[in-house]
């Protein structure tokens, strides 16, 4: 039979090596005789495995039960996404109910909360009208995502409230589950407030970027004050009692990325159920890291992967959410046709009803794709997808973890490319040494016996 290898990669690891099969999204651990095979065949375009020597034989007919070879034109290769957009069940709402904020946050990106447009909040019928077409577009979607934003949403109360009592109302009506979530900056968060978000069990991430000398250096009010010790002193009332997950949300600018491990911990000791870390979006050129920043990250991410480790072996979970959900899509094998749900079930409303494909690129026209009236177009969504993506594509055809990453962050890119004038793939090789570090831990857990533990992650999976 003739046969072509299917993209694959090999990751050296302790004791051995794991084969990853790019398209299927699949993990094996190999030996060194398979490893050898591959070596010695792998460098065919195409092989007839009838000719082949007995003893590689059959573990290359292993290897094509397992997909890494296919009958020669008929190899399986997963397509950026061209279906039809108008098909797609709306999951995800994200509402900014604040375009405004009482913090000066150095990194910010949304301008001060403003998305460098006039301050406004969100009006409580247009609220709870978003919610409607939330529900109205979800098909037959059990489980929607109404996602509560800003600037600072707390400063607007009157419509997070219309909001959340739309869902409840709709969710009762229709069956429909919604999960609510809130995103704040922690600084508003008086006993009525906590009360409801209790009552309403809604999960909310805090913005604290860990011990007070790094947070109050990022999160200042505009007279320059700090934060850190108002939300430490509201976080204790969210705590007690919480009905949902409280998350850290943390952004660290380059020249903090060598106190991650630092970070993570302070927060886990303040009792946060779940801390990820984000690397701040160079807003700014000067928040472009170097070479060396870009290595303090990766170590601290792996320090956090061990810390992980040892944890799992305790049946512990180290609640590190950027490597739990990798972990769990590596677990299930879940590769991506799209790079986020952006556009595709995923919508963010401005507070004056616009549509947008996601919630940080509110205010860039280009991204704007309707209304609430008049509904999101998917001719506009296509358009402002293939505007942000193309050139990208080349790119990532030959890049072994572009069914994890597919292309990457829409709003990333267009900040590197199209406002700050770099060159597409200026962060692929961190992105290709994370998912690698991600391989590598679940390797570990698959070879520590922790199936167990692995299902527990798969709730995790996001879009
Ligand atoms: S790492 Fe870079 S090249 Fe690879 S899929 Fe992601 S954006 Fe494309
Ligand atoms: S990955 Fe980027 S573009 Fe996609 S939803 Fe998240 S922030 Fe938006």
């Amino acid at each position: 039979m003739l046969c072509e290898w299917t993209d694959h990669k090999v990751f050296g690891v302790k004791d051995g090596a794991i084969l990853f099969g790019v398209d299927q999204g699949t993990l094996f651990f190999i030996d060194q005789q398979t490893q050898d095979v591959l070596t010695r065949w792998s460098r065919e375009t195409t092989l007839e495995l009838d000719d082949v020597p007995q003893a590689d034989r059959e573990i290359l007919d292993d290897l094509r039960d397992a997909r890494f070879l296919a009958p020669f034109g008929a190899r399986h290769r997963l397509q950026a996404f061209d279906g039809d957009i108008a098909s797609i069940p709306l999951t995800t709402m994200v509402l900014e109910v604040a375009q405004d904020c009482n913090l000066a946050c150095t990194y910010c990106y949304a301008e001060g909360g403003s998305y460098g447009r006039p301050l406004r909040l969100l009006d409580p019928e247009t609220a709870r009208q978003a919610v409607r077409k939330l529900i109205n577009d979800s098909g037959d979607t059990e489980t929607v995502t109404l996602v509560i934003f800003g600037g600072e949403p707390l400063l607007n109360m009157p419509a997070v409230e219309a909001a959340v009592t739309e869902a409840q109302a709709l969710s009762l009506e229709t069956g429909k589950k919604v999960f609510v979530s809130l995103t704040t900056n922690g600084t508003l968060l008086d006993q009525d407030i906590v009360d409801f978000v209790h009552s309403n069990r809604i999960a909310v991430a805090v913005s604290l970027d860990g011990p007070a000398d790094l947070h109050d250096a990022n999160r200042s009010d505009v007279n320059g004050f700090g934060s850190y010790a108002t939300i430490t002193r509201n976080l204790e009332g969210l705590l007690k009692g919480a009905t949902s997950a409280v998350a850290a949300r943390v952004t660290l600018k380059p020249d903090q990325w060598q106190r991650i491990e630092e970070v993570f911990f302070h927060l886990l000791e303040l009792g946060f159920h779940e801390v990820g870390i984000a690397p701040v979006s160079p807003v700014r050129l000067e928040l472009l890291p170097d070479a060396e920043q870009e290595e303090a990250l990766l170590q601290g991410f792996a320090v956090l992967s061990r810390a992980f480790l040892a944890a799992a072996r305790q049946n512990r979970l180290l609640p590190f959410t950027n490597l739990i959900d990798l972990l769990a899509r590596l677990h299930l094998g879940q590769t991506k046709a799209v790079s986020c749900g952006a556009g595709y079930g995923y919508l963010a409303v401005d507070t004056e009803g616009g549509l947008f494909v996601c919630h940080r690129l509110v205010g860039e026209e280009s991204f704007r794709v309707g209304t609430l009236d008049t509904g999101a177009d998917p001719a506009e969504i296509r358009r402002a997808l293939d505007e942000v993506t193309c050139g990208r594509q080349e790119m990532c055809r030959s890049c072994w973890a572009r069914t994890l990453c597919c292309g990457g962050c829409h709003y990333e890119n267009h900040l590197r490319e199209n406002l700050l004038g770099l060159a597409p793939g200026g962060s692929c090789d961190f992105i290709r040494r994370w998912f690698q570090l991600g391989i590598e831990v679940y390797a570990e857990l698959r070879r520590s016996g922790a199936e167990e533990f692995l299902q527990r992650l798969e709730k995790r999976v996001k879009c």
